[in-house]
């Protein structure tokens, strides 16, 4: 069985952690993004399914909890489940790749402890919880009670930080870029996964 390592972005939502995935996947070919399975409803024009999650029905997700087939999962949101699967790490390193992915604190905290010095977990911080709160309306995903419920939850995960691998303050963006790309390439060299 053939593995690679995973990288994994937490940080509370809005801190910037899905920008600095993308850019990373846009310019490193060796790393693939696991995608979740999700029971929140898809964001009409931006998301696809089986792109950004596996949109699935309460009731498939509690199936696949009793099978076994999650590393982690969480209810992040009232009401929204979400999981990383363990096929969706296998279909990746099979394909010859390392895993990154975006995963809320709790969870990210789960991987880092099931996968061991395999993982590097990294925490997105947010200069302050108001330029958090400004991000969040001024990307215009959320509802004003959706935005609210993701800055308080907000202020107890950034009680997570010191429990990570490592921290990259995301004030000024291409700053964050560049210190993402140097511990990717730090943690996975310029190695194959297949012979790490
Ligand atoms: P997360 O995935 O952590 O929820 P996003 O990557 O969606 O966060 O970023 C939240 C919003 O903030 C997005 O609209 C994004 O374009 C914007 N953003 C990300 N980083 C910065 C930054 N350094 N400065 C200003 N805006 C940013
Ligand atoms: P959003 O609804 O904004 O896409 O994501 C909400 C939160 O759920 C984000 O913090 C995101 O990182 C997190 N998340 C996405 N996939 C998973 C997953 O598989 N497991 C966990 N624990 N959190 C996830």
């Amino acid at each position: 069985m053939q593995q690679g390592k995973i990288i994994i972005f937490s940080a509370p939502s809005g801190a910037g952690k899905t920008t600095i995935v993308k850019h990373l996947l846009s310019i490193n070919p060796q790393l693939n993004f696991s995608i979740s399975a999700c029971t929140r409803d898809k964001r009409g024009r931006t998301e696809e399914n089986g792109k950004d999650y596996y949109f699935i029905t309460p009731e498939e997700f509690k199936k696949k909890i009793s099978n076994d087939e999650f590393v982690e999962w969480e209810e992040v949101y009232e009401g929204a489940f979400y999981g990383t699967l363990k096929s969706e790490i296998q279909r990746i390193w099979d394909s010859g790749k390392h895993v990154i992915l975006d995963v809320d604190v709790k969870g990210g905290l789960s991987i880092k402890n099931f996968y061991k010095n395999q993982a590097l977990a990294v925490f997105v911080k947010p200069p302050s919880i108001e330029e958090l709160a400004s991000r969040l309306t001024a990307r215009n995903t959320d509802s004003a009670s959706s935005i609210s419920s993701r800055v308080f939850k907000a202020k107890f995960e950034l009680s997570f930080e010191d429990q990570f691998d490592k921290v990259i303050v995301n004030d000024n963006l291409e700053k964050a870029f560049a210190e993402a790309e140097k511990l990717v390439n730090d943690f996975i060299g310029t190695k194959q996964p297949a012979n790490v």
